[in-house]
């Protein structure tokens, strides 16, 4: 099973689990720019950030033999922080690069007005990047949050070919799938969406436009919760081809969209070290 994890943090995971992921079958994935945990306090956080998604986090996942891409954006959560919306005026910068394969995550968490500002913004970026827009759809009153979601992008003129809406569930789906975006949904361990009830949306609504990400990040996550929802998928009577297409070709022909995408591990990020820096303990660096 070949697998492409299109909504994955690595920054906040281990050595490990990029072990876990390649030997599951995992071989590209899109790291979408996010909070942290701890706030950021300037713009300043923003650009290491961005930085190291682009480069130490892509040699770092090159070095298990996964294909690092991420997305770029300033996140809704740390859209609310007056000192923080300063950031988008530096996305264009990011928004050009190699890698950067859309923008987000954008959206809303408690939708605020602060949040909607930055949200219309960065999808005019998107469109004037000629970039997909990655949309997170906030874990509390998720129907009203999804529903003013799809009001925005409709209003924002981009196409719906070019927008994955997130974090769905069984009733969210419907009215996403109407407006014609990306489906995404975000399989957790002991909340929200399983491998279980993805396979049942998966046999009510087909497998068009949909893609599966663990979201795994700092907070209780699984990266191997798309080959779960692969192995259940199986089990459920799809086919291997069934499972390649949500688990692989999906995800490539969402953010082939971006004419950027990496999925060879790139030889000049192959190398031992980055930086001076490498993942290697008690072996000399030259
Ligand atoms: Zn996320």
């Amino acid at each position: 099973m070949r697998i492409f994890d299109p909504h994955i943090h690595m920054t906040s995971r281990t050595t490990d689990d990029y072990a876990a992921m390649h030997a599951a079958g995992v071989r590209a994935l899109v790291e979408p720019a996010f909070w942290l945990g701890q706030p950021r306090t300037s713009v300043e956080s923003f650009v290491d950030y961005f930085d190291s998604l682009i480069g130490w986090e892509r040699f770092r996942s090159a070095q298990f033999g996964i294909a690092h891409n991420c997305t770029i954006a300033l996140n809704p959560k740390e859209a609310n922080d007056p000192r923080c919306v300063p950031v988008l005026d530096l996305l264009p910068r990011y928004l050009a690069k190699d890698g950067v394969v859309a923008v987000g995550e954008i959206g809303f968490v408690n939708m605020s007005a602060a949040e909607e500002k930055a949200f219309a913004r960065q999808l005019e970026l998107a469109v004037e990047f000629g970039l997909p827009a990655m949309v997170h759809t906030p874990h509390r009153d998720k129907h009203a949050g999804t529903e003013r979601t799809l009001e925005l992008v409709s209003a924002s003129g981009i196409a719906p070919g070019m927008v994955v809406v997130d974090h769905l569930d069984e009733v969210t789906v419907d009215g996403a799938g109407e407006a014609g975006v990306w489906l995404g949904f975000s399989i957790y361990p002991n909340t929200k969406m399983s491998p279980e009830r993805m396979v049942a949306i998966l046999q009510r609504r087909g497998l068009e436009r949909v893609l599966v990400n663990s979201a795994a990040d700092w907070g209780r996550s699984d990266p191997l919760l798309t080959l779960r929802t692969g192995e259940a998928m199986l089990a459920a009577g799809f086919s291997s081809d069934d499972v390649d297409r949500v688990l692989w070709r999906n995800p490539v022909e969402f953010y082939g969209q971006s004419g950027r995408l990496i999925l060879d591990v790139e030889s000049d990020v192959g190398g031992a070290s980055f930086e001076g820096n490498s993942i290697l303990r008690g072996e000399a660096v030259q």
